[in-house]
């Protein structure tokens, strides 16, 4: 997608070979323009016979995306807790997830409530690496009878083995930007354009 990867070269920062930091339009700070287009897209590349009646993705940064991909079609957006909040009752799933840049993993939670057997649910992150947190996710779904009828992502980082390991497990994986490498404090993407 263009204008997200003229973003990503104008305003990310490659903090390491294997991380980039794009606070100022995705992580932290959003840029809603670019949030509407990327809902879009992602509405386009997931189109189908048989229609989402979900979005589901993690809090907090995959949460911009996602809301604008349900908005686009008409359906309601899920996000995934990370801390069970102390008004959730045991009524939910829960998936864990090492996360790539905490180091750490997390039990991931959804109320029972809002994801049934009867949904067909698109998942979006904002990034993948290992494809921990998206797996995580659809584990979610297949806990609750439901199916998954495709993961989005914001920025592929294709160099990582997450792509093929969503790949392996059958879901359809779209990403709306493809990162080959950063090294030498360069942003390459799969399709050769060089920062
Ligand atoms: P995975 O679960 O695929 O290993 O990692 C994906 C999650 O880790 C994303 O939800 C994102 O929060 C975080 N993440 C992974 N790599 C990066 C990165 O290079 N930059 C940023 N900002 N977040 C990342």
């Amino acid at each position: 997608m263009k204008l997200l990867k003229e973003e990503i070269l104008s305003k990310g920062i490659v903090l390491s070979d294997g991380v980039l930091k794009v606070d100022s339009f995705l992580n932290h700070q959003i840029n809603p323009i670019l949030s509407l287009e990327m809902g879009k897209e992602f509405v386009k590349r997931f189109h189908s016979e048989d229609p989402n009646t979900k979005v589901l993705t993690i809090e907090s940064s995959g949460i911009a995306p996602a809301f604008t991909t349900a908005l686009e079609l008409g359906v309601e957006l899920v996000f995934a807790r990370k801390k069970k909040s102390l008004t959730m009752n045991d009524n939910v799933y829960t998936a864990d997830v090492y996360s790539f840049t905490k180091q750490e993993t997390n039990t991931i939670t959804v109320s029972k409530d809002f994801i049934t057997e009867s949904d067909r649910v698109l998942i979006i992150d904002d990034f993948l690496a290992n494809g921990q947190a998206a797996l995580g996710l659809a584990q979610i779904v297949e806990q609750a009878g439901g199916t998954v009828s495709g993961i989005g992502i914001v920025i592929e980082k294709s160099f990582q083995p997450g792509r093929q390991v969503l790949l392996d497990a059958g879901y359809k994986v779209e990403s709306l930007a493809r990162i080959e490498s950063l090294k030498n404090n360069e942003v390459r993407f799969v399709d050769e354009t060089v920062l």
